[in-house]
C-alpha cells in the first residue's frame, strides 16, 4: 500500500497511481483528523469521493503517529491526550473517538486504536500495554458494531443491505514472543475479519522484527489478511511475503524518492551523484514505468539538482513502480506454488 498520509501520495496524482496499477491506498486518521477534519471529508463524501479515488482505501487507528509525534502525549485508561504538530493545540483520542473518525473517513478497511509499544520496553511495560490495546480493541469493536452504519456512502454503493467497512485488530506485545502469541490469541477471541501486526519498524534491529514477525504469524489465521504495519524495503517486502503478510504499507518508496534515492533492479541509485550527469541510459533498464521508458538518468540528476518539482515526481513514480512491480512478481511467483525462489525486482537481489 502506497502511503498517502493527508490523502495525497505525495507528488503524483490519482490517474497516475490508477495506472501503475496501484490497488490500495493508506491514509493516516491523525493527519486527516487535524486537516482538514473529519466533519470537512464526511460532508464531502468520505475520503473515497474527497480525493477521487474509487479503489480501497485503508486509514490507520491515529495511534502510530500520536506516539511518533508526539513527545507530550499522555496515556489513560481512557485514551490518549496529544498536542497538535501543526498549532499545538490540545487533544483526546480514545477508542470509541478513532472509530468514529475513521467512519467518517470512510475507508474500507479500518484499524482498532493500539497503543504501539515503545522500544526498548521492560517486560512489565510490555505487558501492560500489550493488556492495554487488548482492552482498546474490545472498545474498538464494540463503538464499531454499534455505528457501522453511518459510514458516509452506507446506503449509495449498491443496493440491498447497507454496506460496511472491515475493522481490523493490531497485535502488539513488544518484542517478546511469549506476548506476541498471547495479543494474538487473545485478539482472535475478539475477533476481527483481518489482523495487523503492529509495534515493529520502531527502532529494533532488523533480525528482531523478522523473529517477532515469524513468531506472531504462526498465531494468525491465514485464511484472513495478515497486516505487517510500517515495512519495508523491497527486500524485506519479498521476505515478509515468503513467510505469509499479506499486506504491508511503507512511506520509504516515496520518501526516499523526495531525497533522490531509487530502488532499481540493479541496486539503490542515489541520482544526486556527479557520475550520472553524462548518463544516457535509463534510470532502470529492466524497469518498463512511464519514467524509465522516456527519462536518461543525466535529466533525472538535472532535475534533481536543480530542485525541479519534477524530479520528486518521476522520482516517485518510479519507485512506486518498482514497489509494485515487486509484488506483482510476488503474487505472480505465489500463484505457480513458489514463493520461495522469488527476489526483489525479478532479478537479483538488490545491492545494498
Ligand atoms: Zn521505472
Amino acid at each position: 500500500m502506497p502511503v498517502g498520509t493527508v490523502a495525497s501520495v505525495k507528488g503524483v496524482s490519482q490517474d497516475i497511481l490508477e495506472e501503475l496499477g496501484v490497488q490500495i491506498l493508506l491514509g493516516n486518521t491523525y493527519h486527516l483528523y487535524l486537516r482538514p477534519g473529519v466533519a470537512q471529508v464526511r460532508q464531502l463524501g468520505g475520503l473515497h469521493r474527497f480525493m477521487a479515488w474509487p479503489r480501497a482505501i485503508l486509514t490507520d487507528s491515529g495511534g502510530f503517529q500520536v506516539f511518533s509525534l508526539n513527545d507530550l502525549r499522555k496515556v489513560t485508561e481512557e485514551g490518549v491526550t496529544f498536542r497538535s504538530h501543526l498549532d499545538g493545540s490540545t487533544h483526546f483520542f480514545t477508542p470509541e473517538s478513532a472509530m468514529e473518525a475513521q467512519i467518517g473517513l470512510g475507508a474500507d478497511i479500518i484499524m482498532a486504536f493500539d497503543e504501539c509499544t515503545e522500544h526498548p520496553a521492560s517486560p512489565q511495560r510490555a505487558r501492560e500495554s500489550m493488556e492495554l490495546t487488548l482492552r482498546w480493541a474490545a472498545r474498538s469493536k464494540k463503538y464499531f458494531e454499534q455505528h457501522k452504519t453511518e459510514v458516509p456512502w452506507a446506503t449509495e454503493r449498491t443496493p440491498g443491505p447497507a454496506q460496511t467497512q472491515a475493522l481490523f485488530g493490531i497485535v502488539q506485545g513488544g518484542m517478546d514472543a511469549a506476548l506476541r502469541k498471547e495479543s494474538a490469541e487473545r485478539t482472535i477471541e475478539i475477533g476481527f475479519p483481518g489482523y495487523a501486526i503492529g509495534g515493529l519498524s520502531v527502532g529494533e534491529p532488523r533480525p528482531v522484527t523478522r523473529e517477532v514477525v515469524e513468531a506472531t504469524l504462526q498465531h494468525l489465521p491465514a485464511d484472513k489478511p495478515r497486516y505487517l504495519m510500517g515495512v519495508g524495503t523491497p527486500e524485506e517486502i519479498v521476505e515478509y511475503a515468503s513467510l505469509g503478510v499479506d499486506m504491508m504499507d511503507c512511506v520509504l518508496p516515496t520518501r526516499a524518492a523526495r531525497h533522490g534515492l531509487l530502488f532499481t533492479s540493479e541496486g539503490r541509485i542515489s541520482i544526486k551523484q556527479v557520475r550520472y550527469a553524462s548518463d544516457p541510459g535509463p534510470l532502470d533498464p529492466k524497469c518498463g514505468c512511464r519514467v524509465c521508458r522516456r527519462y536518461s538518468r543525466a535529466y533525472l540528476r538535472h532535475l534533481y539538482a536543480a530542485n525541479e518539482v519534477l524530479a520528486q515526481v518521476l522520482n516517485t513514480v518510479h519507485n512506486l513502480s518498482f514497489y509494485l512491480d515487486t509484488m506483482r512478481a510476488v503474487r505472480h511467483s505465489i500463484a505457480l506454488g513458489n514463493k520461495t525462489q522469488f527476489l526483489a525486482g525479478g532479478q537479483s537481489r538488490a545491492k545494498s
